[in-house]
């Protein structure tokens, strides 16, 4: 057993936290306040082979493991854990579109999604239904041509922004089976999109509802076969939900590294703060629980990648425990800064919000506990 990173992924953490530093920090707080991400940035990203990070090499690809891939979002989420996390979802959506497309769909969509000139969105959640997705009720009916969509998708990540979106539709029966995934570009008639939401945090990307009225999409723009759409939806998740942990890991322990820091210069009572064994013990505590998730998250993203048949549990507990971990040390970080903690310019409020969401999204921490004690329970036997 060998829990060191190789040479070469201590090049990609490396690779990825400095073009963090260089090119997204400096502009985080920036880019919150106008609500968006400059599109310019994704072909930079895409230059380091981040706009396709585990689709295969022979399609062009960085080809890297599950795990190498958990490296690049922790890192950039030091910078940014709202645009690292907007990158993990169009990475899931190269994903499937490599790992399900036909030959002619790779052909049209695969290079430009690499490049990033076509950024991607995923939709699946709709108003009614979030945690029980299967449930949807998006219609895809078959013409002539294709297909007419109609239905409405909430809380889309890039929706309104992207250049093309993964919808999960319904093309048949009720439940998971009648379920297709089809690719909707931007433009496409009939597509329109709801007000920019309000949110708590990952404001730097917008959010909007994507609603489909009777909406055109030729029949070439089918993914995979039809009635496999929510198996394919499922599968890009194990992997999401090791991104979204790996993003709260990343910020957090620049939470975390901004706080040693600053508890080194501020003073109180005669002496900086640092000082106080009270405060000593917290920061060990938050360094003792961001060492267990990484270690944690890391084992999880292995399993995936060995194909283990616990890959999907582990995932799910990795996705609830960091989550959960990353939330109570940048909070820890804000109380630790005192007031200025909860001022803009100092950070750290920032990704207290940020991450929150993250408790919630790709899957709830509780639908994560669910599949855990499902997975218990069947092991029981
Ligand atoms: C900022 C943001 C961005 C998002 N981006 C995307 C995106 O890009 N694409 C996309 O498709 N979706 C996206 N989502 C949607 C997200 O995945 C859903 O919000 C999430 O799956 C929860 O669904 P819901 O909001 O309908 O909550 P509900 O499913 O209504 O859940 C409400 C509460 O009930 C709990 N609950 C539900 N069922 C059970 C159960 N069986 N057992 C125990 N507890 C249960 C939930 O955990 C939760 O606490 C985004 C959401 C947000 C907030």
């Amino acid at each position: 057993m060998d829990f060191a990173l190789s040479e070469e992924q201590s090049a990609i953490f490396d690779m990825a936290r400095d073009f963090g530093a260089e090119n997204i920090a400096p502009h985080a707080l920036a880019w919150e306040k106008d609500g968006t991400i400059p599109k310019t940035l994704w072909p930079e990203l895409a230059a380091l082979g981040f706009g396709g990070l585990y689709v295969t090499e022979e399609s062009g690809g960085s080809g890297l493991s599950r795990l190498d891939a958990t490296l690049v979002f922790e890192a950039l989420s030091m910078a940014c854990p709202s645009v690292a996390a907007f990158l993990s979802i169009h990475n899931m959506c190269a994903a499937m579109l490599d790992k399900f497309g036909s030959d002619d769909v790779k052909a049209r969509f695969l290079p430009p999604a690499l490049t990033m000139e076509t950024v991607f969105s995923y939709c699946l959640t709709e108003p009614g239904s979030g945690s029980d997705a299967a449930a949807l009720k998006t219609r895809a009916e078959r013409t002539n041509e294709g297909y007419r969509l109609t239905g409405t998708k909430a809380f889309i990540s890039g929706g309104g922004y992207s250049d093309a979106y993964i919808v999960m539709a319904r093309t048949g029966e009720d439940g998971p089976r009648g379920i297709s995934s089809l690719i909707v570009e931007d433009g496409a008639p009939g597509l329109s999109f709801g007000g920019l939401e309000d949110k708590m945090g990952w404001r730097a990307q917008p959010t909007r509802q994507v609603q489909l009225d009777d909406c055109a999409v030729p029949a070439a723009n089918l993914l995979g076969e039809e009635g496999a759409g929510f198996r394919y939806a499922m599968m890009g998740l194990d992997g999401g939900r090791l991104n979204i942990a790996a993003c709260s890991l990343g910020a957090a322990q620049a939470a975390l590294d901004a706080t040693v820091a600053y508890m080194g210069e501020r003073r109180a009572f005669g002496k900086p703060i640092d000082q106080f064994q009270a405060l000593q013990f917290r920061l060990a505590d938050a360094e003792i629980e961001l060492q267990a998730a990484r270690v944690f998250l890391r084992q999880a993203a292995w399993k995936l990648d060995q194909g283990a048949p616990d890959a999907t549990t582990h995932c799910a507990m990795a996705k609830k425990f960091v989550t959960e971990a990353g939330s109570r040390v940048a909070d820890q970080c804000l109380q630790l800064h005192g007031g200025y903690g909860y001022l803009a310019d100092y950070g750290i409020e920032k990704l207290v919000r940020d991450l929150r969401v993250h408790q919630i999204l790709e899957g709830t921490n509780e639908i994560m506990r669910l599949l855990t004690a499902r997975a218990l329970l069947a092991a029981r036997g």
